[in-house]
């Protein structure tokens, strides 16, 4: 990122549980390097000093479920020259748009004594469907290794260099024994991008896609093959739909399951 002054580093938050802007903050010893290079402009979970203006680079935390954060995301694409989004909730919607499937009415007169005060909207979206976006960091949260790249790689003029492979792969290179294969224990992680070092079957539990969909992924395939091996349709669709269940990927799996 060219400039002649310490480019502008913002974060945004929109609906989410703030997990992704701690990741950042989780970076401990890297994050001194890093505040020596960005001018951390606005970052209301670290700091109360909030320089209006243009940012060279936004990191966008959240989905949109309200008409205000629907016009909030307008103006913050207007204020950054590079927009990127970082977390399920920014990039697929998050947990919150498993309500795109229900009622959103009836959810609202189940938990809140007066709804009439709330102005969600009776959906959760993505980022990417309101404004354009530079890049999507995917993970529930992301990985802190992932997100460093992703700055360094802005903060150079460059693409990030992410290897776009699944789960599988850090199966393989921890030397984790395929649960499904031995155990037949359903696992979407070949659909699902790594980042987590294949945490779960390393504990004997199937991976649920907290990363997201990977590149191209074949989730038909993978789902009518679980289903085919044995597994209810309800727990395959179940697998698909958590932090990522909307990405478009997992969403179109999981509803070709319930439309049969
Ligand atoms: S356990 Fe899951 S993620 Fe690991 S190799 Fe088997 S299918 Fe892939
Ligand atoms: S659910 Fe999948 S992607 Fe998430 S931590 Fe477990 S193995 Fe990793």
């Amino acid at each position: 990122m060219p400039s002649a002054h310490r480019p502008t580093l913002a974060v945004f938050k929109f609906a989410s549980c703030d997990g992704c802007q701690l990741t950042l903050l989780d970076a401990e010893d890297e994050l001194l390097t890093l505040a020596g290079q960005v001018d951390v402009a606005y970052f209301l979970e670290a700091s109360s000093r909030a320089v209006e203006g243009v940012y060279d680079l936004a990191l966008v935390e959240g989905s949109i479920t309200t008409a205000a954060d629907a016009a909030r995301i307008q103006e913050v694409r207007q204020r950054s020259r590079y927009l990127v989004t970082i977390g399920a909730c920014a990039t697929a919607g998050g947990i919150q748009a498993l309500r795109n499937w229900a009622n959103h009415a009836e959810f609202l007169s189940a938990v809140y004594a007066r709804p009439d005060y709330l102005d969600s909207l009776a959906t959760s979206t993505p980022i990417s469907d309101h404004v354009a976006v530079d890049y999507e960091l995917r993970g529930c949260p992301i990985n802190k290794v992932q997100l460093l790249e992703v700055l360094r790689a802005f903060l150079h003029g460059i693409r990030p260099r992410l290897p776009d492979e699944a789960v599988c792969g850090d199966c393989k290179r921890r030397g984790t024994v395929c649960i499904w294969v031995a155990r037949g224990v359903p696992c979407v992680g070949p659909v699902t991008h790594a980042g987590c070092g294949a945490i779960c079957p390393a504990y004997e539990r199937g991976c649920y896609g907290c990363y997201g969909p990977t590149g191209q992924p074949n989730v038909v395939a993978l789902s009518e093959h679980l289903a085919a091996s044995g597994v209810r349709l309800a727990e395959v669709q179940r697998a698909l739909r958590n932090f990522n269940g909307y990405a478009p990927e997992f969403r179109e799996a999981s509803e070709r399951l319930v439309d049969g």
